[in-house]
């Protein structure tokens, strides 16, 4: 108790002489100088710091601390911070920013984005197939691009918690009880507990490993190793048609790599329109992709022989499949195996999943779970959101968010991106609802940019005409998109777009054409 007591009044000078100096500084939503042309003040969280805010003296030694630096432990450190508090970090990996910049987001779309540039495959409408910038695309090729960015990615997300003043510590957090968390230092030896007033879990997830696959990073392989392959295969082996899976696949299908693509279920990314999808198995078709869908991966077995070996797979129903690797992608397990979450009184799912309510308070209310922690959506997008809401929820700070409406950008060659609802939902709903369409070629920009395939599609109600979903596949489609989600978001009608002037040319006179369309069959 006496030891209690004395570590309670060592974190309380350390917190005043902290705070001291909080206050010398001019303006807590303007410390630190302005980085590489960003602003000072980060645009997405809610700043202000009273002074009485920052004089609620609690017996903790932090007001916020944040298991995880990726998106969702980020934005809820530095929403905190700019709300006066006093936050730390807690950071298992040398470098911050967790599997968005460093496995997940960052390196997929900037390897796309090499891939897509180097391949030529934006210009073989207008220039033919054989048109490349680069013949025999090599693994470095890819990497030096995608170095560059993550290296850059990290740099800023370092910089923005340093000037907002939120103390990154190098360790593995494991709460000791509730409001104690032991940090297993990475760089120096031992450890240190701290006290926090309220900590977010923000671990993420890595990608799930059945235990009867043979994973060894380098013949069956996770994404989380896509950037340590040794080389670029001659066959890729994906299994499983979800997100990364389908991203993967088209992306080393346009590389000229054989792919073949292997899922249990009949379609592929379910919760997605099934015109999109259908567009989207045909450009994959095209592009190379064998899918094979209804099917189960039973087993995968690594062979050698003089040409470096590679992979069977079998499948259920009896069929064999042979390629050089194998890319097992079914899904992420949360990352709490190593919370030692019982000490809080939490436990997780058997997928290491937190549930959380709507203000993302665990069982313990001043325990906040964001991020891929939480499970669905398990989107970078959607984990920046929720770590900045849990923050202000924290510090009983108001914050309005738009979460149902949430988009969708799904990085397929070609990508695609939705929001609202689907047709599928609607029919399911009993929604009485028409359609319309416009096709990239019908535009002079998609002729301009040799995008003469894609289709956007606008969902509406059949007697309100209120916009109910937006769906598209298409260069630029998850830039598109954020058009209808503002007007589905303000409860807009279809004839939003027939009454606006877009730039021209542009891919956005797509919302026009389609409210057309879709206006025209109603009079049919
Ligand atoms: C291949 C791929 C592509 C993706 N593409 C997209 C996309 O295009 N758009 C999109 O929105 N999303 C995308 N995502 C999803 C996105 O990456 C995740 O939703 C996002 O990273 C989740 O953020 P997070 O903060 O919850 O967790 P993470 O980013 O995983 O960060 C968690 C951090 O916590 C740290 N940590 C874990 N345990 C501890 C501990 N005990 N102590 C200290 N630190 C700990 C980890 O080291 C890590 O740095 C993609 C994911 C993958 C795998």
């Amino acid at each position: 108790m006496t030891l209690y007591k004395e570590k309670s009044f060592l974190h309380l000078q350390k917190r005043n002489s902290y705070l001291q100096s909080r206050e010398n500084l001019p303006c807590s939503n303007n410390s630190g100088a302005s980085f590489r042309g960003s602003s000072d003040q980060e645009p997405w969280v809610t700043s202000f710091a009273s002074q009485s805010d920052r004089g609620n003296m609690q017996d903790f030694e932090y007001d916020m601390l944040v298991i995880g630096s990726g998106p969702a432990g980020h934005h809820a450190a530095i929403q905190a911070a700019k709300l006066g508090k006093k936050v730390a970090v807690a950071e298992r990996k040398a470098v911050v920013g967790g599997a968005c910049i460093n496995l997940g987001t960052i390196p997929s779309k900037t390897l796309r984005e090499a891939v897509l540039y180097l391949s030529g495959y934006r210009e073989h409408d207008l220039y033919g197939d054989s048109y490349t910038v680069k013949q025999n695309i090599t693994k470095e090729d890819l990497l030096f691009r995608a170095q560059h960015v993550i290296g850059h990615e990290i740099d800023v997300a370092r910089h923005q918690l340093q000037r907002n003043r939120v103390e990154l510590i190098n360790a593995e957090a494991s709460f000791v009880d509730p409001h104690t968390v032991r940090l297993d230092l990475i760089d120096e030896q031992g450890s240190r507990d701290v006290t926090a007033e309220h900590i977010v879990i923000a671990v993420g997830a890595a990608a799930t490993k059945d235990p009867h696959i043979p994973f060894d990073g380098h013949r069956v392989i996770t994404s989380d190793e896509i950037l340590t392959l040794d080389q670029l295969p001659r066959s890729l082996a994906v299994v499983g048609a979800g997100v990364v899976g389908c991203e993967y696949a088209s992306i080393f299908a346009t590389l000229g790599i054989r792919v073949t693509l292997i899922d249990m279920r009949p379609r592929l990314l379910p919760f997605v329109d099934g015109e999109i999808v259908d567009t989207l198995s045909y450009h994959m078709r095209n592009n190379g992709v064998t899918l094979w869908l209804n099917e189960k991966v039973q087993g995968i077995e690594p062979y050698d022989n003089d040409h470096g070996g590679g992979v069977t797979l079998h499948l259920e129903s009896g069929k064999k499949i042979v390629s050089e690797k194998a890319l097992y992608s079914i899904g992420r397990t949360g990352a709490t195996e190593r919370l030692n979450l019982a000490a809080a009184g939490l436990s997780a799912d058997d997928r290491g999943r937190l549930k959380v309510n709507e203000h993302y308070q665990t069982d313990a209310p001043h325990i906040y779970a964001a991020g891929d922690v939480i499970g669905f959506p398990s989107l970078a997008s959607i984990s920046m959101e929720q770590g900045r809401l849990a923050a202000c929820h924290a510090f009983g700070v108001e914050a309005a968010s738009v979460q149902e409406l949430f988009p969708y950008g799904i990085y397929t060659i070609p990508e695609i991106s939705m929001v609202g609802r689907t047709e599928e939902a609607l029919t399911e709903q009993g929604v009485p609802y028409e359609v319309g369409k416009a096709q990239y070629k019908e535009t002079a920009r998609g002729q301009i940019i040799g995008d003469v395939t894609g289709l956007l599609k606008l969902v509406f109600h059949i007697e309100t005409r209120a916009l109910l979903g937006v769906h598209i596949i298409g260069e630029g489609a998850s830039d598109l998109v954020h058009i209808g989600q503002a007007v589905l978001a303000f409860g807009g009608k279809v004839d939003y777009f027939v009454n606006t002037v877009f730039n021209y040319p542009t891919l956005a006179e797509c919302y026009k054409n389609a409210a057309f369309d879709g206006i025209n069959r109603l009079r049919m």
